[in-house]
């Protein structure tokens, strides 16, 4: 079957490659770590993330034991094409698969079904790191990592992953947040205008908070069309520098940093107001250092009770906390959320989606399950 795929390590050996089906033969674990006759999906769509792009480009990754080859891609949409006897899923259904896969030595978080969170990095993910992804014709996983999605979700499913990201760091800063003093946040500001933080806007937009969005973006772009749809207010991040936003808006009560700019991070949590919670989720992988002035850092952030958190990956409880806001989402909003993504690419032009172009937020790679 057909996949596409990369040798870690090398660059610009993507390539569409033909590979065995899955055969099951002890390669699925259940999340205990019991070996499993898994549920086999057939692919729909692939999202191209920034990781992805590093892996292609930059050498990331890392391919499965005793390989040289892995297959990419991580934000997936599938359909069931077989179940074992007993499945609680039906042939036929909308899945999406979690990514990241449980430490050999069943931390405490991972054993606790917190991958998410594991402490030892030696967990795996699938199509990132030691195990393969699913740009692929086909998969097969364990009934334990499949989310199952409603078929109304069938166009905006290809985001689960990326939703589940900003709905866990949403979640963990509502979480803490109440746990330190009765908190009702009014205005949030969001960092960036990619897929990550157009959800980020559209699930702050849910949850009924004024929310500014400070981005790059032209406009007439794609992504200033998505804000104004969702009632949020795009600020052009060359006019107003996001460490000047706490004093021009008022107190932000949420800031979620999503730019991939580390400079831009410092600044979101010197804009962070009192009270307030900042959500780092920026995956900052180079060198580049920043000067701030930490004896004024510190002191708003003590003298303003601040809270600053990284967050990172997503399991099954966010992935199904996701699933339920894009539904109230394309509810609230027809059609917007769709709008997303931004091109649908067949597995055979795989080049094409791994090349941004201006308007892009969400690249897909359609396989024959679509
Ligand atoms: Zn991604
Ligand atoms: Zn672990």
């Amino acid at each position: 079957m057909k996949a596409i795929a990369t040798t870690p390590g090398k660059q610009g050996s993507v390539h569409l490659a033909d590979i065995s089906e899955p055969s099951g033969a002890g390669d699925v674990q259940s999340k205990e770590g019991n070996e499993s006759p898994g549920v086999l999906v057939e692919v729909v769509e692939v999202g191209v993330c920034g990781t992805d792009l590093e892996i292609a480009n930059q050498g990331y990754g890392e391919s499965p034991a005793g390989r040289s080859v892995l297959v990419m891609g991580h934000e997936n949409l599938g359909r069931v094409l077989k179940v074992p006897p007993g499945s609680g899923l039906e042939v036929g259904q909308l899945v999406v698969a979690t990514v990241r896969r449980p430490c050999p030595e069943r931390c405490l978080p991972c054993a606790n079904g917190q991958s998410d969170d594991c402490l030892t990095g030696h967990y795996t993910e699938r199509g990132i790191k030691g195990r393969d992804g699913y740009m692929a014709e086909q998969y097969l996983e364990s009934e334990d990592y499949l989310i199952p999605l409603a078929p109304r979700l069938s166009r905006v499913g290809v985001l689960m992953e990326p939703s589940s990201i900003v709905e866990k760091g949403l979640m963990q800063a509502y979480g803490i947040q109440r746990h330190r003093f009765p908190w009702e946040p009014k205005r949030a500001l969001v960092c960036g205008a990619g897929a990550i933080g157009l959800l980020a806007a559209v699930f702050l937009r849910l949850r009924d908070l004024d929310v500014y969005l400070v981005a790059k973006a032209a406009a007439d772009s794609r992504s200033a069309r998505v804000a104004r749809e969702i009632g949020a207010t795009l600020l052009d991040a060359d006019k107003h520098p996001v460490g000047g936003l706490g004093k021009e808006l008022g107190n932000l009560d949420l800031v979620f940093e999503a730019t991939g700019v580390s400079a831009v991070a410092m600044a979101a949590i010197a804009s962070t107001g009192h009270d307030g919670v900042c959500c780092l989720s920026s995956v900052t992988a180079g060198s580049r250092t920043v000067t701030v002035d930490a004896d004024a850092l510190n002191l708003d952030m003590v003298l303003g009770n601040k809270l600053v958190f990284g967050t990172v990956n997503a399991n099954r409880t966010h992935f199904e906390a996701a699933a339920r806001m894009l539904g109230a989402a394309i509810r609230r909003w027809p059609g917007v959320v769709e709008e997303l993504v931004s091109r649908r690419v067949p597995a055979e032009s795989f080049q094409d989606a791994f090349d941004r172009r201006p308007d892009d937020i969400k690249t897909v790679i359609t396989f024959s399950g679509g």
